[in-house]
């Protein structure tokens, strides 16, 4: 009898059994249900609607609601989702609301927290997940949103559902699950300062197609993903679903250990391994010295180029943002970048949550605390010329016509986001070529698309951003 794989593992554990198999379809406690602004409120109705008007959650400590999507519009029907979350949030008594408590139930736009530290909202919620200690290995997350898979940076299956199946969980804390055979894809060697988990995520969706690893578990493994950031990791996982995977999951090692410990207060979790003689359903091997900064060309996120192929591409706009691009580590590289230099095209920066905002005005460019009279992140980018944004999704799914960084038109954009189907970043005219936040910099300082190896001279340091 083969062994079993991490995800199995943790999947047998949830359903009772001791044992399950790739394709056997198991019901499993759920441990977090998480969802947001755009399906909260479909959630909700379909909740009611199936267990009664007086209808409780399983759990009010195990249901988290993060506001992230369509907050910095005057749109009063965005608005209206968020006041229909914060009601069910009093009405269940909720306990991990994150409210963005400035946005009134009103067709203006709302004025930005003044204070990221001073403010409930956090940001967009597959950042905020783990910042604000929701995220355990060995655990399952159900989230509804795509991007849920996300979370599997830190050793736990977590996968997004559609708003029936996460109306079920609110009413029972279960959920219906097949269980996913595992792709292996192991990456040797230590990531080059030219690199970012970006770039091996568009390898691999450019190798697997966008449905090469449709309902099947994406097992990053190998010395590379040992040598990345934690942060950076949740960038592999995070575009699982963009090769159609159920879920992404990494190993646990100190870095994610010592994470959650200073974040999460629950202390019952269990870290899984592979076993040495499980079964994959592929595996894949790279080494990372022979690997290229890459692109992914309109329209789909596995038209895999190099970012050396594309530099005659001119672009309009660069954007560095999201659950994807967006987190701390990324807005260190970009600062890498673009320090001391000015961006030729117009070059938008949204924070992925308010804690990466508040990093980003007390860090240096090297993640570390910054002394007086030193740059901050905030500033090096600022004072570069980028057009500074709140914290939030903001123009990674295009929203309404007054999002920050949406397109408009026949814009051509380098962005740091996961999507770049027609239409995604706003306007249906517009081409958004993925990339990592090295090369969204460097092609934001010469206006077409660039290899950043023309502006990294040597290792970028992170110091402790998005270790604390
Ligand atoms: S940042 Fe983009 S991909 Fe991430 S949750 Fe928001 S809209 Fe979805």
């Amino acid at each position: 009898m083969a062994g079993m794989t991490m995800t199995e593992k943790i999947m047998a554990k949830h359903s009772g059994k001791g044992r399950v198999v790739p394709g056997e379809n198991i019901w499993v406690d759920v441990d977090v249900l998480m969802t947001h602004d755009v399906c909260g409120p479909g959630t909700i109705g379909i909740f009611y609607e199936q267990f009664g008007k007086a209808a409780k959650v399983w759990d009010s400590t195990r249901v988290v609601i993060i506001p992230d999507h369509y907050i910095f519009t005057a749109d009063e029907k965005c608005h209206r989702n968020v006041q229909i979350l914060r009601d069910f949030a009093k009405q269940q008594n909720i306990k991990y609301f994150y409210d963005a408590e400035f946005v009134k139930n009103e067709s203006t736009m709302p004025n930005p927290y003044r204070d990221p530290t001073k403010t409930n909202y956090k940001g967009v919620c597959h950042k905020a997940l783990p910042e604000e200690g929701h995220i355990r290995p060995g655990e399952i997350l159900i989230g509804t949103d795509s991007h849920t898979c996300t979370a599997g940076a830190f050793g736990q299956f977590a996968t997004g559902v559609g708003n029936t199946d996460a109306g079920f969980v609110l009413g029972t804390g279960k959920t219906w699950l097949k269980v996913p055979p595992t792709m292996k894809f192991t990456f040797h060697g230590q990531i080059p300062p030219y690199l970012t988990a970006k770039d091996l995520i568009l390898a691999v969706i450019g190798t697997t197609g966008v449905d090469g690893a449709t309902y099947r578990a994406m097992y990053f493994a190998g010395s590379g993903i040992g040598s990345l950031s934690l942060e950076d990791r949740m960038t592999l996982t995070n575009m699982a679903i963009e090769a159609g995977g159920k879920n992404g999951i990494c190993d646990v090692d100190q870095k994610t250990l010592d994470y959650v410990k200073a974040r999460s207060n629950r202390p019952n979790w269990q870290v899984y391994t592979d076993d040495k003689d499980c079964e994959y359903f592929a595996t894949y091997e790279y080494d990372l010295a022979k690997m290229e900064p890459m692109v992914a060309k309109p329209h789909s996120p596995d038209n895999k180029d190099t970012a050396r192929n594309c530099r005659d591409v001119k672009i309009d706009r660069s954007y560095i943002g999201s659950c994807t691009g967006g987190k701390i580590t990324d807005m260190i590289f970009a600062a890498n970048i673009l320090n001391g230099r000015q961006v030729k095209v117009p070059t938008f920066v949204v924070p992925g949550s308010t804690e990466v905002h508040q990093d980003m005005l007390s860090l240096n460019i090297k993640g570390r605390k910054k002394a007086n009279g030193e740059k901050s992140i905030w500033e090096t980018l600022q004072n570069a010329g980028c057009l500074m944004g709140p914290a939030g999704c903001s123009a990674c799914l295009g929203g309404p016509s007054d999002t920050f960084g949406r397109t408009h038109n026949t814009e051509v954009v380098v962005s740091t986001t996961n999507r770049n189907f027609p239409g995604r970043m706003g306007s249906m005219k517009s081409a958004v070529y993925l990339a990592s936040p090295l090369t969204a910099a460097a092609s934001a300082l010469t206006g077409k698309i660039t290899d950043p190896r023309e502006y990294v001279s040597g290792p970028i340091e992170t110091g402790e951003a998005g270790i604390r």
